[in-house]
C-alpha cells in the first residue's frame, strides 16, 4: 500500500519529544501541554504555483510550509512543540516525500517540533500545516494592544522574497533573494523576547503596510511609516531602481519577519537581546491617534503604492 509507505517514511523524520504521548501511528495523537500555559494553535495552507513557484524544489516546500506557521506561532510569542502535516499529492512519488520531509524536519529540528500527525491523500499538491505551541498565560502577544505615541519596528530585512520572484534567477543576488523566498526564517526567539514588552505584533506575510493595517483596525490606531527607514538587505539594494524596491519592501509579500508595536521606553532592552540573537531590528515609524496605514518620504508627504507604480498624494517628486 503507497499509502502507508509514504506515512511510515514520514514517521520516520517525526522528531520525538516526551510531551508527545502517543504519535503517528493510532487515530490520533495525545499531547500533554504544560501546566500553567496556553496552548496556541496556528494553520497555514500552501498550493502548488499559488504560495510557492512550481519550480521550488521539494525541501523548499516542506520547510517554508512547516516555517510560514512557526512564524504565526513566533508572532503569537509561542514556544512552538507540535504540528500536524496534511499532504495532498498528485502521485505516491517516494522519492519526492522523502525531499519534503527532509526540509521540514530539518527545520522542526531547529525549533525542537514534533510531527505527531497527519493525513495523506491524492490531488493537487499542496501542504497544510498546524502547528501548536504554548504561551504563558497572559503574554500572549497579539494585534489589538497599540496604542499612539509607541514605536514600530521591524525584524531582519524586506522585499527580499518579492524580489525573487520577480527578477530573472541568475547570478548569486538572484540566489540569496531565492533563499528568503525558499526558506524563511522564523523569529520565534524574537517573538519570545518581546512577551510583557511588545504592545502589539504581526508576521509579515502578506507585505508590510497591508499586515501593519491588520494591528491599525485591531487596535483602533493609525500607523506612520518612514519610507526612507525600511530595512534593506545588500542583495536586494543591488536591484531594480528606488521605488521598485520600496514597492517589493513596502508591499511585497512572504517576508516572515516580524512587525511589532513597542512603548519607547522598551525599545532598548529589545534591541539589547535581538543583538544578541544576532538579528537587526530596525524602528520604522509610529503609531498615532486616528486609523490606517501611510507610508511617508523624508519631507513627511505620503507615498501611495499601486500594483503598478507609485505617486505622491501631493504630487511632490522624490
Ligand atoms: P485514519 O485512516 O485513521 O485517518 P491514516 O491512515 O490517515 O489514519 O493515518 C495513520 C496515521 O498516520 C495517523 O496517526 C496519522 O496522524 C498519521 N499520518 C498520516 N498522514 C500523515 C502525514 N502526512 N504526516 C504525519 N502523519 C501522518
Ligand atoms: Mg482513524
Amino acid at each position: 500500500m503507497a499509502e502507508f509507505d509514504l506515512i511510515a517514511r514520514i514517521a520516520a523524520v517525526a522528531g520525538q519529544r516526551a510531551d508527545v504521548l502517543l504519535g503517528i501511528g493510532d487515530d490520533g495523537a495525545l499531547l500533554l501541554p504544560p501546566a500553567g500555559q496556553h496552548l496556541v494553535a496556528v494553520c497555514d495552507t500552501l498550493n502548488a504555483g499559488v504560495h510557492f513557484p512550481l519550480d521550488t524544489a521539494a525541501a523548499a516546500i516542506g520547510w517554508k510550509a512547516l516555517a510560514v506557521n512557526l512564524s504565526d506561532l513566533a508572532a503569537m510569542g509561542a514556544e512552538p512543540a507540535w504540528a500536524l502535516l496534511a499532504l495532498s499529492l498528485p502521485e505516491a512519488d517516494t522519492a519526492f516525500v522523502e525531499a519534503v520531509m527532509q526540509g521540514f524536519s530539518e527545520l522542526a529540528a531547529c525549533h525542537g517540533v514534533a510531527l505527531a500527525g497527519g493525513d495523506t491523500t491524492r490531488g493537487p499538491l499542496a501542504l497544510s500545516v498546524t502547528a501548536l505551541g504554548f504561551v504563558p498565560a497572559g503574554q500572549a502577544l497579539r494585534r489589538d494592544g497599540a496604542c499612539a505615541g509607541d514605536e514600530v519596528w521591524v525584524s531582519g530585512s524586506l522585499g527580499d522574497a518579492a524580489a525573487a520572484l520577480a527578477l530573472p534567477a541568475a547570478g548569486s543576488d538572484a540566489a540569496a533573494l531565492r533563499q528568503r523566498l525558499d526558506r524563511p526564517q522564523p523569529r520565534l526567539a524574537l517573538g519570545r523576547a518581546l512577551r510583557g514588552r511588545a504592545s502589539a505584533a504581526i508576521d509579515l506575510s502578506d507585505g508590510l503596510l497591508a499586515d501593519l493595517d491588520h494591528i491599525a483596525r485591531a487596535s483602533a490606531v493609525g500607523i506612520e511609516i518612514q519610507a526612507d527607514s525600511l530595512p534593506i538587505s545588500p542583495a536586494l539594494a543591488r536591484q531594480a531602481d528606488a521605488m521598485t524596491r520600496l514597492h517589493w519592501q513596502a508591499s511585497g509579500g512572504d517576508d516572515y519577519e516580524l512587525a511589532f508595536c513597542l512603548p519607547p521606553h522598551q525599545a532598548a532592552t529589545v534591541q539589547t537581546e535581538a543583538r544578541r540573537q544576532g538579528l537587526p531590528l530596525t524602528r520604522i515609524g509610529r503609531v498615532v491617534a486616528g486609523t490606517g496605514v501611510r507610508l511617508l518620504d523624508a519631507r513627511g508627504n505620503p507615498i501611495c503604492l499601486s500594483r503598478t507604480g507609485w505617486e505622491h498624494f501631493s504630487g511632490a517628486s522624490a
